[in-house]
């Protein structure tokens, strides 16, 4: 059962709050997603598996805003970017919020890379300020993994994201719109990079991944494939919340 933050009342909170003790919250990212998928796609991934993770743990559901930290696709029509400090006071604020109400636990339900430094720092210093454990879930890579054995791609607006997109409204889809991505040289390397924990190399502008802002393939995602798509990914991501509940109540 989700017990939204928005719709309880103060009294249905505070009970859901005392009996919960856990927070669910989305983290995305308005930011363009070439012309076949919308700007809030990271967004409306979050908010669809967080919804599931809230659901399965009985937890508090609670909105951070649609924004997010998003340098790379910054000046191209329909991001807004977020300056770090901007989103980390923001995160900082609402959990400090939620922890005052007695919430022990805060999920963070992640879709969209440029988010994760600075929820890294924001989980980090509330964990040690507070009596409070910190999950900071992403899942787009949990998606990713999940996906992988049938040919799932998580690549900006290719397969995994058109996938959560037809999952929150198909009419939001155009793959019609879609044409072929261009990819530049070093591209592919970059990409890998970004992706493995040996180096990694700072991309300025997504034009360096992708010449139109997207690659991957949306074909890829089906309304069918669609349809059991915040059950794979929220599950996915509450057996790694339940690991680190469990280690850390062994302390
Ligand atoms: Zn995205």
């Amino acid at each position: 059962m989700i017990y939204d933050l928005t719709t309880m009342t103060s009294p249905e909170a505070a009970e859901a709050m005392r009996s919960s003790r856990t927070v669910v919250i989305p983290v995305g990212s308005i930011e363009q997603h070439g012309p076949h998928l919308p700007n809030g796609t990271d967004t409306f991934a979050a908010e669809l598996v967080a919804k599931g993770v809230a659901d399965r743990l009985d937890a508090v559901y609670a909105p951070l805003g649609p924004y997010g930290v998003t340098p790379i696709h910054a000046g191209h029509p329909g991001t807004v970017n977020l300056r770090r400090e901007t989103f980390e006071a923001l995160l900082s604020d609402v959990c400090i919020e939620l922890i005052s109400f007695g919430i022990e636990t805060v999920v963070l339900v992640n879709w969209h890379e440029g988010n994760i430094a600075s929820m890294n720092a924001v989980a980090t210093d509330l964990q040690d300020r507070y009596e409070v454990t910190f999950v900071a879930a992403q899942a787009c890579y949990v998606a990713q993994r999940l996906y992988s054995a049938e040919g799932g791609e998580l690549t900006h607006g290719g397969g995994i994201e058109t996938l959560a997109v037809l999952a929150h409204d198909p009419t939001l889809v155009k793959v019609d719109r879609a044409g072929e991505p261009t990819r530049p040289p070093g591209a592919h390397e970059m990409d890998a990079m970004r992706r493995s924990h040996e180096v990694y190399g700072f991309i300025t502008d997504v034009s360096e991944l992708a010449v139109d802002g997207w690659y991957g393939n949306p074909l890829w995602a089906t309304e069918e494939r669609a349809s059991d798509f915040v059950d794979v990914v929220a599950d996915g991501v509450v057996e790694l919340v339940h690991v680190v509940r469990s280690a850390r109540s062994n302390h």
